[in-house]
Parts: C-alpha cells; sequence; structure tokens
C-alpha cells in the first residue's frame, strides 16, 4: 500500500470570519448541504483508524476548511490521541493545519508546538493589504489578531509558514508586500494566485492571467536579489520551479499538468478527490468505501 495524504474539514465550510475572496463558502453554496457541521468523534476515529491500516511508510493529515480551528482544541487533542493509539504500523504521521489564525492562544500554540504541527498562516501582507479581503463576519480587520497569533507562535516555537492570496493589490504591492514578510522574518512563504473561473463574473480583486504573470516576474526578481546575497527565503512556487529544473516532479499539484491521487473528506466523512471538487456530482462516497473502491482500481 502507498502512503496516503488526507485532506480534512473538521469544521465543514464554517469560519469565524468573512474574506472577501473564500472560494470554498463559493463552492460549498452550490451543494445540497452548504456546511456538514462539525466533525463527529466517531467519524475521526474512522478516519484515523482507516487512513492509518490503509497506508504503509507514511500518513499526512491536512486540516483545513472553512476554518478547521472551529472544531476546538479538544477535537485535535483526539486525533492526535488516535492516531497515537492506531499507530501499531509505526508510520510516519504528518498533520499540518491551514488557519487563519483568529482563535490561536497560549492554549494553543503549546499543543501545535508540542504535537508537531507544521501550520500555514494565511496572511496577505502588511496591514492595507490584508484589510482588503482578510475581514471579520461585520468587515473589520482582523490584522492586530493575526500579529498576535504570530507572537504566540514565535513564542512556543511554533513551525509556521506564510500562506498569501494573491488579489490585485496584492500583485500591484508585491515590493511592499515581499519586504514586509521579510522583515517580519518569515523564511517560508506560499502565494495563492486569486483567479476567477473560467468564463464567471470578474470580480473586483481577483487577478487576470497578465496581472498574474506580471506578479511571479517581480516577486522572483526580489527573491533572486536576495537569493544571490545570501539570504535563501522559500518561495514554494519557485522551490517547485527549481525542483522541475532539476528534474524532478514539483510536489504541487497545481504545477503537476495533471491531478494528483489526494482524499478530501468532509466533516460528515464524504470523501472527494479535490477540494476544488466538493460538490454533490463529485461525492465518491463515505471514507471506507472510497478507500477500497481506490485500493481496487489502483490494484487492477
Ligand atoms: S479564513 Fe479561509 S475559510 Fe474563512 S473566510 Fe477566509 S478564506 Fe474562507
Amino acid at each position: 500500500m502507498p502512503p496516503i495524504s488526507i485532506l480534512i474539514k473538521p469544521a465543514s465550510s464554517g469560519c469565524n470570519i468573512a474574506c472577501r475572496y473564500c472560494f470554498y463558502h463559493a463552492i460549498a453554496e452550490n451543494r445540497s448541504v452548504a456546511n456538514y457541521g462539525i466533525m463527529s468523534e466517531d467519524t475521526l476515529e474512522r478516519l484515523v483508524k482507516e487512513t492509518i491500516a490503509y497506508a504503509d511508510g507514511f500518513a499526512a493529515f491536512a486540516f483545513q476548511g472553512g476554518e478547521p480551528t472551529i472544531a476546538g482544541l479538544d477535537f485535535f487533542r483526539k486525533a492526535v490521541e488516535l492516531q497515537k493509539k492506531y499507530n501499531t504500523k509505526r508510520l510516519e504521521i504528518q498533520n499540518t493545519i491551514q488557519t487563519n489564525g483568529v482563535l490561536i492562544n497560549e492554549e494553543w500554540a503549546k499543543f501545535l508546538a508540542e504535537n508537531d504541527f507544521l501550520v500555514g498562516l494565511s496572511l496577505d501582507g502588511p496591514r492595507s493589504v490584508n484589510d482588503y479581503c482578510r475581514v471579520d463576519i461585520s468587515g473589520n480587520s482582523i490584522f492586530d489578531r493575526e500579529l498576535e497569533t504570530i507572537r504566540l507562535f514565535r513564542k512556543y516555537n511554533v513551525k509556521f509558514n506564510i500562506c498569501s492570496v494573491v488579489t490585485k493589490k496584492t500583485a500591484e504591492k508585491i515590493t511592499a508586500v515581499y519586504n514586509y514578510f521579510k522583515q517580519m522574518g518569515f523564511m517560508y512563504q506560499q502565494y495563492i494566485p486569486c483567479l476567477d473561473e473560467q468564463g464567471a463574473e470578474k470580480s473586483d480583486y481577483s487577478l487576470t492571467a497578465a496581472q498574474y504573470g506580471d506578479f511571479l516576474n517581480k516577486l522572483f526578481d526580489l527573491w533572486y536579489k536576495d537569493f544571490s546575497s545570501g539570504l535563501e527565503i522559500d518561495i514554494r512556487q519557485f522551490s517547485n520551479f527549481a525542483q522541475m529544473a532539476a528534474g524532478y516532479a514539483p510536489e504541487e499539484c497545481g504545477m503537476c499538468g495533471k491531478c494528483t491521487t489526494y482524499f478530501v473528506v468532509e466533516s460528515d466523512g464524504s470523501v472527494f478527490s479535490c477540494d476544488f471538487y466538493t460538490t454533490d456530482e463529485w461525492r465518491s462516497g463515505i471514507f471506507r468505501r472510497a478507500l477500497t473502491a481506490f485500493t481496487t482500481a489502483k490494484s487492477r
């Protein structure tokens, strides 16, 4: 059996803020159940048990949303406890979580550090750029709350990287964004383009392909100047380009040129083959059945 990667939605599409560009919210609105609620302990246990039973060598549990932290810290304590209980094969287990950082307090930060979670913190740039789209339900800034989360991550040595959604504003201000991240000491950065679906009406914050291309060129020049003088900031896209230039496959699925295999598990246990296809017509069934079907197909 192969290693396995599972993307889990512990709180379905639920979130405690209201980013203007939220893609998962938009996708969930197009299915019969927009929000499946918080994952039950029973579903979590089946998921952990079956994943570990299926995998060999390595299992990755990536918690995303919506906002996964609204499932509560006890949910994650339970997840780790179950991983320990069922990992009789001594797999290497990796936990990651993508968060907006709003609920992170001392207890959360301690837990994430003690259990070696790799955290992706969503932050688009300095205050003016972040506030452009990342706001709370009343439209207020969450920037200061995110800075507090970064302070806690540093206090407890939580491993984290920064995920910035590239809007039109980010692209226009990429020099200021990159310099701000550098000044903040963010050595691991990821930039996710905010592009409209083909044929969809263009939003005021999304990029055109040409704007994204221009953004990448500018970012590359900034990064390369630092890299050439010995400051090695890891930008996921560029690491993937370097990997490809050296003859290796990229690890980022959007760069592979074809869809890779991973599972998205919604909070009710429904399985989908991609985060962008979590609508009713792409639902592959409940976890155990989907995994069995996949295993059978692979062994043919
Ligand atoms: S934090 Fe993520 S899930 Fe929540 S509104 Fe923003 S983009 Fe959507």
